[in-house]
């Protein structure tokens, strides 16, 4: 992005500024006026523009708490270039600890929207001509769905360099190659050639603190790549993530009541038992088995199925020599503590 002045919505940002923006939308229909919330760092010397997005679906709630705690850090007076953050896109859903908007639309299949079409496409509309058309790289936060929990991840096209460069630095366990056409924030940007990684981490609806401390540290390992800050100084290699080329869903043979045996980060081979659903005398139970060899990558949290339901996730690694190590490393040094970004107290 060029120097001089940066405009979203009727305000103009200069170098060195730090700005909360709201930017009008549709209001409600009791009358009060609705906007979305926007803050722009600007760092006095030029470099890139990014976004960090969170809550496009309005109960994906972790990303709030990483935008908030990224925002705090004194590592950003030393910022170059600009940082836009959007801790609650979805308003609506936000309010009313929903998905979707108030139209039942899921405003990450509305892109790229219109200005005249349903309630999640204007909203779409907003969001990609105030803040994705002014940024040159872009992080959107997730979670998976209510009672659904996710071991942190990267989706993104890793077949395209520069989404992939950004996606290394996040440095979580597994990157989740990605390239599906859907209506989504990633997709549109893409096509504007706009790199946009997708991190997703944790449950809808609940703070997930070692979900909240590895998008903090991936969104800061980011914006170092990318020249935004300063190098780290102790320059520790980081474990090298797995890349998932696909992923399957192991789905529940029956109804009934679930036992799960293998847990989120596990590493699981083809044919493994990783679970048993019974009914609720014990007289009957069904053996639930890894339908491919991988990385359990999210799992339901709730153990009452019914026959069909998707229960694990398992991402499915091309080389069958999957590097055991990853994901056992993140988890046992639970991300390491980097001095510079001021740990807080531990959400428990
Ligand atoms: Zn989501």
């Amino acid at each position: 992005m060029s120097p001089g002045v940066l405009k979203i919505g009727e305000v103009e940002v200069k170098a060195g500024e730090s700005v909360t923006i709201d930017l009008p939308m549709a209001s409600l229909y009791s009358h009060a006026p609705m906007s979305l919330p926007v803050q722009v760092i600007r760092g006095r010397r030029d470099g890139p523009s990014l976004f960090v997005s969170a809550a496009l679906h309005g109960d994906e709630i972790n990303g709030v708490e990483i935008i908030r705690r990224v925002l705090r850090l004194p590592l950003l007076k030393k910022l170059r270039g600009t940082l836009i953050a959007i801790p609650i896109v979805n308003v609506y859903g936000f309010v009313s600890r929903s998905r979707y908007l108030p139209d039942r639309r899921d405003l990450n299949r509305s892109f790229p929207g219109s200005d005249r079409g349903s309630m999640a496409a204007r909203l779409a509309e907003l969001f990609l001509t105030e803040i994705v058309d002014k940024c040159d790289y872009g992080i959107d936060l997730h979670t998976g769905a209510v009672h659904r929990d996710n071991l942190p991840q990267i989706r993104a096209n890793l077949d395209d360099p520069a989404t992939s460069r950004i996606a290394h630095a996040f440095h979580v366990p597994v990157l989740l190659n990605s390239n599906i056409r859907d209506g989504s924030l990633r997709e549109v940007a893409a096509e504007r050639g706009i790199p946009v990684l997708l991190y997703e981490a944790g449950e809808a609806l609940r703070f997930d603190e070692r979900s909240i401390r590895a998008g903090v540290k991936g969104i800061i390992g980011v914006m170092r790549v990318l020249g935004m800050l300063p190098a780290a100084s102790r320059a520790r290699k980081p474990a090298e993530p797995l890349v998932a080329r696909a992923s399957t869903w192991v789905r529940a043979g029956r109804s009934g009541i679930l036992r799960m045996t293998s847990a989120l980060g596990a590493r699981v081979r083809r044919n493994e038992i990783i679970g048993v659903i019974a009914d609720p005398f014990g007289q009957q139970e069904l053996e639930v088995s890894a339908n491919a060899s991988g990385i359990i990558i999210g799992r339901t949290n709730l153990p009452l199925v019914n026959e069909g339901e998707a229960i694990f996730h398992i991402a499915r690694f091309e080389s069958a020599k999957v590097a055991e190590d990853t994901v056992e490393a993140f988890q046992a040094d639970e991300i390491p503590v980097d001095p510079v970004l001021e740990e807080e107290p531990p959400i428990v």
